[in-house]
């Protein structure tokens, strides 16, 4: 055997104090970095409309941890994109879906079905897709049908690594887990203690923010649960400030740009 000369030993010294100095700023980038999800996509300081693909992609492009969206479902069982029931005047859920394709977002963007939204994440890895299932204003058995039918496309397209899903309704959060059993599903009401979603297996909690700010000692239960925190919808840079003093997990925000900015200091 060769005995290593003095200066290969210093050069191995100093290459395993450089690996773990890399390996420790990988565990504070993974564990202590807030992250930053772009409410209905970047779409605010962009021009581009709320919810659109092109939102979508340029939350993407900013480098944004998630992009959020919301989906509704036509009376003939097509899932489309958008945050409010109505568009242009004609109620998505009792509107057929060709009548539905033919509406044109402010950018000229086709009003975007959940198949063709999912595709335009799916050409990257990066942003995740976090899916908001909107409950139905006619029926709760609507809200579940729809719940089934957005998890059955996300499995025939084989998205499921790339999407979280969100809901004001905890039927529709409980059916989601029962549908996909690895699917990291949050509860957005705001109504509920971390101890009763952690008691039904939530992987967290996404709650106003004002939710948190009232009910502070949420975010330690939170943590001793081991859910996580994210909360919307963020705006302001006080608000920003606070919920990064006190590590939230998610900020979902209007304003993805300056929540970047703030977090690259
Ligand atoms: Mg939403």
């Amino acid at each position: 055997m060769v005995a290593s000369s003095p200066l290969k030993n210093k050069f191995k010294r100093m290459k395993n104090i450089l690996l773990i100095l890399l390996l420790q700023m990988a565990l504070v980038n993974s564990f202590g970095q807030v992250k930053v999800i772009a409410h209905r996509g970047a779409w605010k300081n962009t021009g581009a409309p709320e919810n659109s693909i092109a939102s979508l992609k340029n939350a993407i492009k900013i480098g944004c941890a998630g992009s959020e969206f919301d989906v509704h479902m036509s009376s003939d069982s097509v899932l489309f994109i958008h945050h409010d029931s109505e568009i242009q005047g004609l109620h998505i859920e009792k509107t057929p879906s060709p009548q539905l394709l033919a509406v044109k977002l402010s950018n000229g963007e086709t009003l975007p079905t959940l198949k063709d939204y999912l595709l335009a994440g799916m050409k990257q890895k990066k942003t995740r897709l976090i899916l908001e299932v909107k409950p139905s204003d006619i029926s709760k058995e609507r809200g579940i049908a729809l719940t089934r039918k957005v998890v059955e496309l996300v499995k025939t397209l084989k998205a499921e690594k790339l999407v979280d899903y969100i809901s004001f309704d905890y039927e529709i959060c409980k059916e989601v887990m029962k549908l996909a059993p690895a699917a990291k599903v949050a509860y957005l009401n705001g109504d509920l203690a971390p101890e009763a979603l952690a008691a039904d297996h939530l992987y967290g909690l996404d709650y106003h923010f004002k939710v948190l700010q009232k009910n502070p000692e949420w975010i330690k239960e939170a943590k001793d649960k081991k859910l996580t925190i994210n909360s919307w919808t963020v705006n302001d840079e006080a608000v920003m400030d606070w919920m990064i003093s006190q590590n939230v997990d998610f900020i979902t925000t209007n304003e993805p740009e300056l929540l970047l900015k703030k977090l690259e200091k």
